[in-house]
């Protein structure tokens, strides 16, 4: 450890926890020297130190499982490297289910992992009990058994991964407090310290528990709250063999450890306590919270009941400490949307050890290359809103994340609390009409509606959920009626000045150089030809057009906007989410209840398919914009937010004659994977092309202008096609699809879906997904191909197809 600080370094870590040691580690083994690491106290004195050492490998969704599966294949090597003990060791863990359908959700999960040749084997409860001899099996139903999952020692760990980084020339200071983040008011140039300043091109934030005050004192939102964590570590355990697995209990919130001949029972209990909500004491260092044994006695009895000889052994340890969770229990990686050059890794939500290797790989490639090495959306810190960092959400949201590891993770599982932040002004209108509302990035959304005599709840389950056939009917609406949907949720942004269709024009990959009153639909591209965004530009005037894109994505997406606008053109991007509500009215009789409300024209020849206008419904002003994405004969209204119940209710009162229904989001994507209508972040990121995701319709290679992305599809034109987006249903009407499920063609697994539903009109669950064959775009050999699809470990039969299923020729949206 050197002093005095250099007064420059090429990139600043803030924070010597695992996090910043793996990302100095990864840095210096990309070729980075110039690295210099800052810890206010000492190297892992903040939540490192005390963490259990679980190190699991089966995540939620495939990149994430890429990530851990990463960390213990590093941990596994790093002492032979560095020559620093790390504690690592390879006994494998098990996770036990106590009811048939956490027993699916675990098949499932193992299913996915064989996507990417995760070692998973389903084990019965025999089985487990030979694994764990002391272990009361009566309850369980089975468990997977994942053999190379490991356990490691935090300190050591993060000591090696340090001596890695030091060996390669990072420098680490210890008891150097960084106090603020020095930028430009565009891009981070440094850290002031306690010791003074040091410039810098990058600067990461790796603070963990710290890190949403420092990252808010340079104009950052990183939504994060320390939690109280717990676990109690028995004395020597009689009859504990040393070469247990790792066990997890989820149904009764616990984990178990064979630690040096001691038991250690750690928790993830459904109601969590935050610890301070107003700030973290400054001499924070090593530090433990009190006990609480009332909050940890439910799990500690549940224990007794799996493993009774715990009943006969004394407690050494009752350990609490604190640990970072977000709102939706993932972590923040990336560049800060709001300052560029700074760079957050935290909020580890209790899995930081085990997601170190591989997030510190990740983030030292993104800061090198400059953006993501594969789509990392689920953990990206642009998916997090501004507000959801605020103290009483927060506070109140973390509540249930930490509890959240161990839940049941249903299909369509909505969070509790921090509820009713973000509504529309439609909202009040829909709870009256039955809806029951899903949350996506704070806004509440109708997913389904309840019929009168029906509490508008869900009742989770992985076959046909409570709503199936409520939502079946909205469906029908839309095929043969009319229904309408709210989507104020729609992120909307104006973009005006003279400049601002030359600078469109570079940033779409569609040709936006329209006549005003037109919609585009188009992919913003990276350099790469990978999709950064999929949304629609309609051009208002010459100089104006509004841009619409999906609420979950709608920040990323004006930051990148925001970014690719040079500063001295003459455009400016406003965003208008707040202006405007927006209703969908979608379904063939949407022309003829259009027709009732208005006095406009709305047939064909006046109202084309992509065309847009304003129209009078009432006594308001309307946008109305011949797009669907349900795939029907439709209108999406923009209606100024004030006139928005004016206008749902007229609609509503003339829908009668014509069968209107509400509907809700369920139905939408139902309709939508029908028609292979793709969503980004599910079926395109920022790693698939339009090549691939089957989108060179809405590309205009030839429109003369060298848009952001051209080239490299230009290239990738020339290599064979040998991975592409498919559409799927299942030839067996019964099983769901959910997404994550493996692909299989003869005996490989060939892919795996992206996006999945029930499609009432095909009759069957319905997929998207990527296949990798030689011959995926070959003329008819995805309808003539014996795909299979594997649900919970059964193979069921699924016919493909490169044109959408339904209305392959879009008549209906023509009509
Ligand atoms: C009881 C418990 C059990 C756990 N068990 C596991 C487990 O089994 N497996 C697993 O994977 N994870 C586990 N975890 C979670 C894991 O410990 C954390 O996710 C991980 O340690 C987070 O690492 P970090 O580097 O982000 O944060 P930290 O370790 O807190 O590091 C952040 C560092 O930044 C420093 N810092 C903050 N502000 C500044 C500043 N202004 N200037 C300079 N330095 C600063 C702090 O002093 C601190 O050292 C557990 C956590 C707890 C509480």
């Amino acid at each position: 450890m050197t002093k005095p600080l250099p007064s420059h370094a090429e990139i600043v870590i803030v924070g010597g926890g695992v996090l910043g040691a793996s990302i100095a580690y990864h840095l210096t083994k990309l070729g980075k020297r110039d690295v210099v690491l800052l810890e206010r106290k000492r190297l892992t004195c903040g939540t490192t130190w005390h963490a259990a050492g679980l190190v699991g490998q089966l995540r939620a969704t495939a990149n994430l499982t890429k990530l851990a599966q990463y960390t213990t294949g590093l941990y596994a090597g790093l002492e032979a490297e560095t020559g620093q003990a790390t504690g690592f060791l390879q006994r494998g863990s098990i996770s036990i289910a106590t009811n048939s359908e956490r027993l699916e959700e675990l098949k499932r999960g193992a299913a996915m992992a064989k996507t990417f040749r995760l070692e998973v084997h389903e084990v019965s409860p025999s089985e487990i009990k030979a694994k764990w001899p002391l272990l009361e099996v009566d309850d369980v139903a089975g468990g997977v058994f994942l053999p190379n999952d490991g356990q490691t020692n935090p300190i050591d760990t993060t000591m090696a991964l340090i001596k890695g980084a030091t060996m390669r020339g990072a420098r680490v200071f210890e008891n150097v407090k960084v106090t603020s983040i020095r930028s430009d008011g565009k891009r981070a140039r440094g850290v002031v310290t306690d010791e003074g300043e040091i410039a810098a091109d990058v600067v990461v934030l790796a603070t963990g528990l710290w890190t949403r005050a420092l990252a808010k004192s340079c104009g950052v939102s990183a939504p994060l709250q320390a939690c109280e964590h717990f676990y109690i570590v028995t004395e020597p355990f009689p009859g504990l063999a040393p070469d247990l697995p790792v066990l997890r209990d989820p149904d009764h919130c616990a984990y178990y450890k064979e630690d040096a001949g001691k038991l250690l029972l750690g928790a993830f209990e459904p109601d969590a306590k935050p610890w301070a909500l107003d700030g973290i004491p400054e001499d924070f260092e090593f530090a433990e919270l009190p006990e609480d044994f009332e909050h940890f006695t439910p799990i500690l009895e549940a224990a007794m009941r799996r493993l009774p000889a715990l009943g006969l052994v004394g407690i050494r340890k009752f350990f609490n400490g604190p640990e970072s969770f977000t709102p939706d229990v993932r972590y923040m990686l990336g560049e800060a949307p709001e300052l560029e050059r700074l760079y957050v890794a935290a909020g580890f939500n209790s899995i930081g050890i085990q997601s170190a290797g591989g997030a510190g790989k990740a983030l030292a490639e993104w800061i090198i290359d400059g953006h993501p090495p594969m789509d990392l959306w689920d953990i990206d810190i642009r998916r997090l809103q501004p507000f959801q960092a605020n103290k009483a959400y927060l506070g109140a949201r973390v509540t249930e994340s930490l509890g959240l590891l161990y839940a049941m993770h249903w299909p369509y599982r909505q969070y509790e609390t921090a509820r009713n932040v973000r509504l529309s002004p439609l909202h009040q209108r829909l709870a009256e009409r039955g809806a029951c509302f899903g949350e996506v990035a704070g806004w509440e959304r109708a997913n389904w509606f309840a019929p009168e005599v029906e509490k508008a709840a869900y009742a989770y389950s992985y076959g046909r959920q409570n709503w199936f056939a409520h939502s079946a009917a909205e469906h029908r609406a839309v095929r043969e009626a009319v229904a309408m949907f709210d989507m104020t949720s729609f992120g909307k942004c104006l973009l005006q000045g003279r400049d601002a269709e030359r600078e469109l024009q570079r940033i779409c990959a569609n040709d936006v150089a329209v006549p005003p009153g037109r919609v585009v639909y188009t992919q913003w591209l990276n350099e790469r030809g990978g999709i950064e965004a999929d949304l629609t530009v309609t051009r208002l005037s010459e100089r104006a057009f509004l841009i619409v894109t999906a609420g979950a994505t709608a920040r990323r997406d004006f930051a990148w906007l925001k970014r690719h606008t040079p500063e001295d053109a003459h455009c400016f991007a406003t965003d208008v989410t707040s202006g405007l509500a927006v209703l969908s009215v979608m379904g063939p009789n949407s022309r003829a209840l259009l027709s009732a409300v208005s006095p406009d024209d709305f047939c064909n020849a006046a109202f084309p398919f992509a065309s847009s206008r304003e129209i009078e419904i009432g006594a308001a002003r309307v946008r109305a914009s011949r797009i669907t994405y349900v795939g029907e004969l439709g209108w999406e209204l923009y209606v100024p937010s004030e006139f928005a119940v004016g206008v749902f209710d007229a609609i509503v009162t003339a829908g009668a004659p014509f069968a209107l229904k509400l509907a809700g989001l369920h139905a939408l994507d139902s309709c939508r994977i029908e028609k292979a209508y793709r969503h980004w972040g599910h079926d395109i990121s920022d790693e698939d092309t339009p090549i691939e995701a089957g989108l060179n319709f809405a590309v205009k290679l030839n429109k003369g202008v060298d848009f952001i992305g051209r080239d490299a599809l230009l290239r990738r034109r020339e290599a064979p096609a040998t991975k592409r987006l498919l559409q799927f249903g299942l030839s067996d009407p019964e099983p769901l699809l959910y997404g994550n499920e493996p692909i299989w063609l003869d005996k490989s697994i060939v892919g795996r879906t992206t996006s999945g539903a029930y499609g009432h009109t095909l009759g069957a669950a319905i997929a998207l997904g990527y296949i990798e064959h030689p011959e995926v775009a070959t003329r008819g050999f995805a309808e003539a191909a014996g795909f299979e699809i594997e649900v919970a470990g059964r193979r069921i039969a699924a016919r493909a197809s490169l044109a959408p299923m339904y209305d392959p020729k879009g008549e209906r949206i023509r009509g």
